[in-house]
């Protein structure tokens, strides 16, 4: 299969695409062949670097402010790619928080931002970019879901449940468009070399993990790769973790 054809003349909309795990998977459709849309909340300047980054590897890509759980900012976001790159063929929907809580300690507050930064922005993302999609007859979605939407790991069960609902969200909308030709898959990193993950490096997960070593940016991005080339591979969770189970 020549993977480069599939994302040619592709745009591909990556929230939180600007740092971490979004950064990698937006270079490796870069490479691909894609026009990609980086998408970010507060930090512009990294998203400035992230842009520069792929264009000097001679990439298409724009950066996009919008915080995915505010419909209006999403909206503008899927209209502003497809004026500049066009109507949106590919949505990774990546964006997401990890707010340490205990059982003991964990808000009304955090349940809600949480769940409104992880879930319902995949919602809300998924059908602004449906009609493009529908009308081409073509369409690919990717969510970033996690370990923890099986396992407890060690952010906090709103996390769990954030992910755990991302995963049935994947399900309900795969069985769904699958006749119009749009898959809708999840991928389930296990520990990641990011700013999210920087609390949990020093605990040894490494070492108890078979490659020996937490995943690389780059590593979930040749995953989202494989996804996006499979016609025939909708509703599955692909976990990407080191040979680690329920960490
Ligand atoms: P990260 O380094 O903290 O990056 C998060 C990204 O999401 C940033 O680009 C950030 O934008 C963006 N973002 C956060 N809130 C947003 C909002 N309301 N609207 C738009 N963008 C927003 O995180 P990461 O480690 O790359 O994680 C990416 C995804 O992978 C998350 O869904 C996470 O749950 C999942 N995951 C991560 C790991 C891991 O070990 N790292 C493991 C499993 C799953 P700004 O820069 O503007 O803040």
């Amino acid at each position: 299969m020549d993977e480069r054809s599939e994302l040619v003349d592709r745009v591909v909309l990556v929230t939180g695409g600007t740092r971490g795990i979004g950064r990698g998977i937006a270079r490796t459709l870069a490479r691909a062949g894609a026009a990609v849309a980086v998408n970010y909340c507060s930090r512009a300047e990294e998203a400035a670097a992230t842009v520069a980054e792929i264009e000097q590897a001679g990439g298409r890509v724009i950066a996009v402010r919008a915080d995915v759980a505010v419909r209006d900012e999403v909206e503008a976001m899927v209209e502003g790619v497809a004026a500049e790159l066009g109507t949106i063929d590919v949505l990774v929907n990546n964006a997401g928080i990890a707010t340490m809580r205990g059982v003991d300690d964990i808000t009304e507050e955090d349940f809600d931002q949480t769940l409104a930064i992880n879930l319902k922005s995949a919602f809300l993302c998924t059908q602004a970019v449906l009609p493009g999609m529908r009308k081409r007859g073509w369409g690919r979605i990717v969510n970033v879901s996690s370990v923890a939407a099986r396992g407890g790991g060690a952010v906090g069960v709103h996390y769990n449940a954030s992910k755990a609902g991302l995963e049935g969200l994947t399900r309900g909308y795969a069985a769904r468009l699958a006749p119009e030709g749009i898959t809708v898959n999840a991928i389930a990193p296990g520990l990641i070399d990011t700013e999210m993950a920087a609390p949990l490096k020093e605990s040894g997960v490494a070492d108890r993990l078979p490659v020996g070593r937490i995943g690389t940016p780059d590593e979930i991005g040749q995953a989202v790769l494989m996804v996006i080339g499979n016609a025939f591979l909708t509703g599955q969770t692909i976990a990407v973790n080191g040979g680690g189970s329920f960490l």
